[in-house]
């Protein structure tokens, strides 16, 4: 079996017995309750993630200012992007649990919540007319963040969301395409878009050292899945790298925006 240090080294998600272990620590110093009514045992229960409230209106990603029936993005952004794309059934400040869920889940080490949160994602994504995911790629985290970290958070979100957006039929989630190849600030340390920008730029490429990668990517019409998307630079570096490979359409598929 591989070591959970070995795994962290290769910048994947740890097996879901190394999480089990430490989510066992945690029940000890917290116990687990519902984060929304408090129900015991359950971190988020069904009745409180079907109350998330319905985002019934959605516009491009780029100009914010076309409304699009799911988030795509517009026809004249459409020349400056690569994204496709950007669906988020929830907006990050209006709906406090989802934010707070996420925040757990990021923050607190709470992995089990990726559980809900990829349902939640996927049950109104279903909804959608996007274009059916071929492969699902969840946003990379730097091996240096996720050795502290210990998961993906991103990834764990894209594997609930593969189990249950067609029941059945899981969609491939793809971990090794994309790789981050420098460390980058955390966003919310960079100033502003420019710096962001700069900050991202170059920061994802699509590892090497496997031919099989671009055939994975070429011609497919892929779902990148994250936890939250505030400016979409991120999405849009991914998105390039992605176009770049040959990958037909790109869409972000996040949780809150
Ligand atoms: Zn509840
Ligand atoms: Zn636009």
């Amino acid at each position: 079996m591989e070591t959970p240090e070995a795994i962290r080294e290769t910048g994947k998600s740890p097996p879901y017995l190394y999480l089990k272990l430490r989510e066992f620590i945690a029940d000890i110093l917290f116990p687990r309750a519902c984060i929304s009514c408090g129900k015991p045992d359950i971190f988020f229960c069904e009745s409180c993630l079907q109350a998330v409230p319905r985002r019934r209106v959605f516009d491009c990603p780029i100009c914010r200012t076309v409304r699009t029936p799911d988030g795509e993005t517009c026809l004249r952004c459409r020349k400056r992007s690569a994204l496709d794309g950007v669906f988020a059934p929830a907006i990050f400040h209006e709906q406090a649990v989802v934010a707070e869920a996420i925040h757990a889940l990021k923050y607190e080490f709470v992995p089990d919540l990726a559980l809900p949160l990829g349902t939640l994602l996927a049950e109104r994504a279903r909804d959608t007319d996007l274009s059916i995911p071929d492969i699902i790629i969840p946003v990379p985290l730097h091996p240096w963040r996720m050795r502290y970290r210990g998961f993906n958070q991103s990834a764990l979100i894209a594997r609930s969301f593969s189990e249950s957006f067609i029941p059945g039929f899981p969609i491939p989630v793809r971990e090794d395409i994309l790789i981050r190849k420098r460390f980058t600030l955390p966003q919310a340390k960079s100033r502003n878009a420019k710096e962001r920008k700069e900050n991202l730029r170059d920061a994802f490429s699509l590892s090497l050292g496997n031919p099989d990668l671009k055939r994975a990517v070429k011609g497919k019409v892929v779902w990148l899945v994250d936890d939250v998307a505030t400016t979409g630079t991120t999405l849009e570096e991914c998105a390039r790298t992605l176009k770049k490979s040959g990958a037909k359409k790109i869409f972000g598929v996040v949780v809150a925006q």
